[in-house]
């Protein structure tokens, strides 16, 4: 498109991969800087549910994601250390793809297109002005005083699972195993460590593998693990932020991270790629200021993610509480409803 102005994106993930697919495809000029290198395994369950699938289908990527290797999940099963349910449908499928594939097909994808992706370059400051994107991902930060989360994750061959994805808690945090092409399984948890726990217990295996005679540990007994795929991630943030509260223009994690227990942060990230994409080709082509652009990004964004936020944040509360983590299994074993409200509420 002759004239247009072109946009840079900081953060070549979920979001602005993406985001510079969607402009590309509207004639915007689109430079990503990219910290790492592609492929690279991600911390992530590799589960994308809810209506980040409708956002791909819109931007034609359901099918490339198809060819990369992305497998439909239908069923999940939920276990605490003595507790589990039977396999159940998923209210609506959700799409399964490891994220050394992903990233891989859509930086892939958006260089076909005709975007420059630079990697290896890390842009510093926080401080983008008209025309830059921030998707930098999550922003480490340790809550004072408070529970300090992190994130672990291996593949593994060799597991049988019982439904398509099994999440099994425990006192500590959860571990989601998640079925992939290939006879490959996600096995991906998120982890507390307080603010007294001087970390000297945290072996990352034996958090994955969970604790002695649980179903977790039952399940990985046979497991061969791909030592290449290991990779942790720490100081998350899980206290909900608002889009039109950060500076610049943010998408994706860079505006707040979702609790991981939803498996929506993959969904939320392709979600405000979306929305971004008509205001910011309308700011390209001269017809919209940065200002109006960012704020109707902003707004639109805040208004889709303010309450699945919130639900989250309680539903994440509520499992990661002991006492109701048995009670919390029997009731999503005996009630559709409650696990049904919970997964819709969330995404
Ligand atoms: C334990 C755990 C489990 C999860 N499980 C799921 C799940 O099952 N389903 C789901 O949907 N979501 C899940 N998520 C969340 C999901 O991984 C994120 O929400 C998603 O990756 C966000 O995409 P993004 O593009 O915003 O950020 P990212 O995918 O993190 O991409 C950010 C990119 O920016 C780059 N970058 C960062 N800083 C700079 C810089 N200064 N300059 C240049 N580049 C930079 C990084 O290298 C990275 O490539 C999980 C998260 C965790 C922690």
């Amino acid at each position: 498109m002759a004239g247009a102005k072109s946009i840079t994106i900081v953060g070549g993930g979920l979001a602005g991969l993406t985001l510079g697919i969607g402009l590309c495809r509207r004639g915007v000029p689109v430079t990503i800087w990219e910290a790492g290198h592609y492929p690279r395994h991600r911390v992530c369950g590799e589960f994308i549910s809810g209506r980040g699938q409708a956002a791909l289908a819109r931007l034609g990527l359901r099918e490339e994601l198809a060819a990369a290797g992305a497998v439909p999940a239908q069923t999940v099963a939920f276990y605490s250390a003595t507790r589990a349910t039977a396999p159940r449908s998923l209210p609506s499928p959700a799409l399964c793809l490891s994220r050394f594939k992903l990233d891989v097909a859509l930086a892939k994808i958006f260089r076909d297109l005709g975007g420059e992706l630079f990697e290896g370059r890390r842009v510093s400051g926080d401080d983008l002005g008209e025309g830059q994107v921030r998707a930098t991902g999550r922003r480490p930060e340790v809550e004072p005083g408070g529970a300090r989360w992190f994130g672990l994750k291996l593949h593994a061959r060799n597991v049988s699972l019982a439904a398509d994805l099994e999440m099994h808690v425990s006192p500590r945090g959860y571990v989601g195993l998640c079925r992939l092409s290939d006879g490959e399984v996600n096995v991906c948890g998120l982890f507390r460590k307080g603010a007294g726990d001087d970390g000297g217990n945290l072996n990352s295996r034996d958090l994955l593998r969970g604790q002695p005679f649980s179903p977790l540990r039952e399940r990985l007994a046979g497991a061969v693990f791909a030592a290449e795929s290991f990779c942790a991630v720490a100081g998350l943030s899980l206290r909900p932020q608002q889009a039109a509260a950060r500076a610049g223009l943010c998408l994706g994690d860079a505006i707040t991270m979702i609790p991981p227990v939803t498996g929506n942060g993959m969904s939320m990230a392709f979600e405000s790629a979306e929305v971004a994409v008509t205001p910011l080709a309308a700011w390209s082509r001269g017809e919209a200021s940065w200002i109006e652009a960012r704020w109707k990004i902003s707004r639109d964004c805040d208004s889709a993610f303010a309450r699945r936020l919130v639900w989250a944040k309680w539903l994440q509360r509520l499992i990661l509480t002991p006492a109701l983590q048995d009670p919390l299994v029997a009731l999503a074993g005996r009630s559709d409803g409650f696990w049904r409200m919970a997964f819709a509420r969330t995404r």
